[in-house]
């Protein structure tokens, strides 16, 4: 009967829950059971095992009876150490078989998580940039840890504690029946009497733990506000100590009355769940007493005591179906929310004939290109350019203008909003997100390494490259000096995202990655912070050869890098609002001008 307090608590649901509750539809409950059903063979084990302990757990109550009767009361010995004996064993065997159930319970839930996690993991994968600049990274990771395993205790805890539940009252209020039927009716009348009082206290008690906890808030509030530096400064200055000193009296005055009434509803709830728990025996002792003396009933003694026995057995499986009402609305809960995670659509999505060319050649078109990241701020309002295969362009122009946006409409981390971007003529829309995206190389701004070494880092572009592809691709992004000189060499750890390396070095690795992955065409995204001169000699010194061989857009802020380009486009106000060559643009007084004379890193 010792019911854990804080088992009481979960009955309610809280304000919040209140509020949200889901709404139940067939197609949910459909869509939850879809799951189960790869499962539905060791379902129906589960199922089985159920019954069978529900129905062996509540035997030795009804064996007591006969110990009693046939084995006490009669003196047969020989009778008694059966029964004993098919007692224990029964009870054995119920153990045995609810290890069973168990172990399928988390068999069946592990492997129910496991398609889950493995399915959102797959389509958060699919979701587009936008989807992770928009949504709180905590919020996607909630979503996809606590969330998915709040369904492991759904399946594991929830499905079979009503199904449990449920048998063994079916069952023991059938058996009470056979017995006596007087004793039974008797039974479950007594039931509302315990549980009745149980919810009261339970309910009393949860409304008290809510309360304290807000006056807990407000508590830490004020200790917040109060004792730091700038919040004690405020409290001196405008001489607040005595006031503040009240506020937090009489606050810390309600906490302690809240407490005390909390610890007591503690004790009145013992106190009436032990009283009401032991009101039902004595009234079919009492009841089954007037029936056996003054009806000269056939009840035994035995009969009267199995009765009891299964009266005590029904409370904890009464309660827990009580709660189910809630447990039930928290489970259709954690559904509702993951499976509003699997309906968000996929964004960009893989053409239905989507085209693989033979051989990509490079050749890049925008034509009439609008963009807007919120359907709102137009971010390109009309982009016009063509690059061709071998080609290189620079991009520049004022901070936010819009020139990083320009490169990641390419491999469709966005798609335009109107106008058409192609690649050797088709439009990307068209083409194999895959094979697109294969084509097309980008050294980002900000360079992401994985925790790990040099060498898993590289190979993360081409996993079957050989050390010498390595290193090839490392002299020509002119890091190999770094690596030779390391005492581990490939095998150095770069730390977690790289933070044991320096930004140049960062950014040389990240150049030799995508140099492993030979795309036609290379993006690069400079960054803005600037790097001592060295650093950023050693890769203008990698850039530049690679530039001339292959086609690509610079996203420049470096004079050096502006210069290695075939053409530059001044990005303004989601136009091109200049183009040419450095000495003819510098002279036009433009933009360009003026970004050179105050943005450029110049050399020095
Ligand atoms: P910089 O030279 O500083 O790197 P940029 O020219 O490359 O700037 P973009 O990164 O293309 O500029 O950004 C263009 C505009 O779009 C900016 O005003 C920025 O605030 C906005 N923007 C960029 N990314 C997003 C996003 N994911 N969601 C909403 N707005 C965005």
């Amino acid at each position: 009967m010792a019911m854990g307090m804080r088992g009481m608590n979960r009955g309610f649901l809280t304000e919040e829950e209140k509020a949200n509750r889901p709404k139940v539809t067939f197609s949910l409950l459909k869509r939850i059971f879809s799951y189960l059903i790869p499962y539905w063979k060791q379902m129906i084990l589960i199922f089985v095992f159920i019954i069978l302990s529900s129905i062996m757990g509540l035997l030795p109550s009804v064996l007591t009876g006969r110990i009693i009767d046939e084995g006490l009361i009669n003196r047969d010995m020989k009778m008694l150490i059966t029964l004993i004996l098919v007692s224990l064993g029964v009870t054995l065997g119920a153990n045995l078989i609810r290890v069973g159930e168990s172990f399928l319970n988390n068999w069946i839930a592990q492997h129910i998580t496991f398609d889950m996690r493995n399915k959102m993991y797959k389509h958060l994968q699919q979701m587009s940039q936008k989807f992770f600049t928009s949504n709180n990274q905590g919020d996607i990771i909630t979503r996809m840890t606590s969330d998915i395993s709040g369904v492991e205790r759904v399946v594991t805890s929830t499905f079979t504690s009503i199904l449990s539940n449920t048998i063994t009252l079916i069952v023991a209020v059938v058996i009470m029946f056979k017995e006596n039927w007087i004793l039974a009716g008797v039974g479950v009348l007594v039931i509302p009497l315990f549980t009745i009082p149980t919810r009261w206290a339970g309910k009393t008690r949860w409304e008290l733990t809510q309360d304290a906890q807000e006056c807990n808030d407000e508590i830490n509030g004020i200790l917040n506000e109060t004792l730091s530096v700038s919040g004690q400064l405020l409290v001196k200055l405008f001489g607040k100590e005595e006031y503040e000193y009240n506020r937090y009296k009489n606050v810390n005055n309600k906490m302690i009355k809240l407490n005390i009434k909390e610890s007591m509803a503690g004790r009145w709830f013992m106190v009436i769940i032990n009283t009401f728990s032991s009101v039902g025996p004595m009234l079919l002792y009492l009841v089954g007493g007037i029936l056996m003396m003054k009806y000269n009933s056939s009840l035994t003694v035995g009969d009267i005591t199995v009765l009891v026995a299964l009266l005590g057995k029904m409370y904890g499986p009464v309660n827990s179906l009580l709660n189910i009402q809630v447990e039930w609305i928290r489970a259709m809960a954690l559904f509702t929310r993951i499976f509003e995670y699997f309906d968000m659509p996929i964004e960009i999505k893989n053409h239905p004939q989507a085209k693989k060319l033979e051989q990509a050649i490079g050749n890049i078109e925008f034509k009439n290109v609008q963009f807007s990241y919120d359907g709102e701020r137009q971010i390109l309002k009309d982009i016009n350019f063509d690059l061709k295969s071998g080609d290189s362009i620079a991009l520049v122009g004022p901070s936010g203008s819009g020139k990083s946006t320009i490169a990641n409409l390419i491999p469709r981390l966005y798609d335009v909003c109107n106008g058409t971007i192609t690649f050797d003529g088709v439009d990307v829309r068209e083409l194999d997100l895959e094979w697109l995206r294969d084509k097309i190389g980008i050294v980002s701004q900000e360079t992401y390494l994985f925790n790990g070494t040099i060498r898993e880092n590289l190979l993360y572009a081409k996993p079957d490259a050989t050390d010498e592809e390595i290193m090839d691709a490392c002299k020509k992004a002119n890091i190999d000096d770094f690596i030779l000189k390391q005492e581990k060499g490939l095998d150095t750890m770069v730390g977690n995202r790289g933070l044991k390396l320096s930004g140049g070095e960062k950014q040389r690795l990240s150049i030799a990655r995508v140099l492993l992955k030979d795309p036609v065409l290379l993006i690069f995204d400079e960054a803005t912070a600037s790097l001592d001169s060295i650093s950023e000699k050693k890769i203008q010194d990698a850039i530049n050869p690679i530039i001339d061989s292959r086609t690509s857009i610079l996203i420049a802020h470096r004079l050096s890098t502006i210069l290695a380009a075939d053409e530059i486009l001044v990005i303004k106000d989601g136009v091109i609002a200049e183009r040419g060559v450095h000495t003819d643009l510098v002279k036009s007084g433009g933009t360009y001008t003026e970004l050179y004379e105050t943005q450029f890193y110049k050399p020095e």
